[in-house]
Parts: C-alpha cells; sequence; structure tokens
C-alpha cells in the first residue's frame, strides 16, 4: 500500500496527523509526512485521515 502526499496541495492543517497519529506527522516545516507507510493497513485510520484531508492531498494505492 503506498501512500503519497501531495506537498503542494497540503496546508499543514493537521488533520491527518490528528486522525491518524500511527501513520502521519507534521514535520518541522509544518507540512504532513508518512512515518509509518507499512502500518497504513494494520492502522485503521489511514484511509480515514485520507478522506478526511480538506485538500484532498492524500493518495493511497
Ligand atoms: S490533512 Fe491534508 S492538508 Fe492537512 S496536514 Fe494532512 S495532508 Fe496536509
Amino acid at each position: 500500500m503506498k501512500i503519497t502526499i501531495d506537498l503542494e496541495l497540503c496546508t499543514g492543517c493537521g488533520t491527518c496527523e490528528a486522525v491518524c497519529p500511527e501513520v502521519f506527522e507534521l514535520d518541522d516545516e509544518g507540512f504532513a509526512r508518512v512515518i509509518a507507510e507499512a502500518d497504513c493497513a494494520e492502522a485503521g485510520c489511514c484511509e480515514e485521515a485520507a478522506d478526511s484531508c480538506p485538500e484532498e492531498a492524500i493518495t493511497i494505492g
């Protein structure tokens, strides 16, 4: 499972981290990054986080 964050769309709102901190976090520059891609399937919140992104910046495929 591949998670892609389009940093041109990401505003650093933090929703993905709030919904699924096991997989997403904001980096030092305030934009989202994936910290545990391999765990997306097990985390149980990964797709919810993608659906919750207001910019639709997260793609899971
Ligand atoms: S929810 Fe979307 S816009 Fe907000 S920090 Fe995460 S990737 Fe960026």
